[in-house]
């Protein structure tokens, strides 16, 4: 199988956004990186074109968006100290809006590099 090469991917795991990644792609994944380090060689190698999740989880259970929107909205209710969390792979504009959501609940807000 030929596998296409792309020079020059940036890489939005951790938020350096690494640019001088190289990867080696078989149409359906990325099956080879250069230069990404380790994490952002386990997020290009993890990801593929199948989807594998519903569009939303409440309980670990599918649910609507609208079912789950509703579960965030009373789980940020009744917390005392509500943590927005994550935002590795993010767009700034969602970024931007976590931290509204943040300010607007009283919360505190982290990412994952914190680890
Ligand atoms: S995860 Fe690694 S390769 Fe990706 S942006 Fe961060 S430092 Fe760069």
């Amino acid at each position: 199988m030929e596998l296409t090469v792309t020079k020059h991917a940036t890489c939005t795991f951790c938020g350096c956004v690494c640019d001088d990644i190289e990867l080696h792609s078989d149409g359906t994944r990325v099956v080879e990186t250069k230069a990404a380090c380790i994490l952002g060689k386990s997020w290009f190698l993890n990801h593929d074109v199948v989807r594998h999740y519903p569009d939303a989880l409440v309980d670990g259970q599918e649910a609507t968006l609208g079912e789950a929107i509703e579960a965030a909205a009373n789980y940020l209710y009744e917390a005392d100290l509500p943590l927005v969390y994550g935002l590795s792979n993010t767009t700034c504009e969602a970024q931007r809006q976590a931290v509204t959501l943040a300010e607007m609940t009283g919360g505190i807000i982290d990412s994952h590099t914190s680890l």
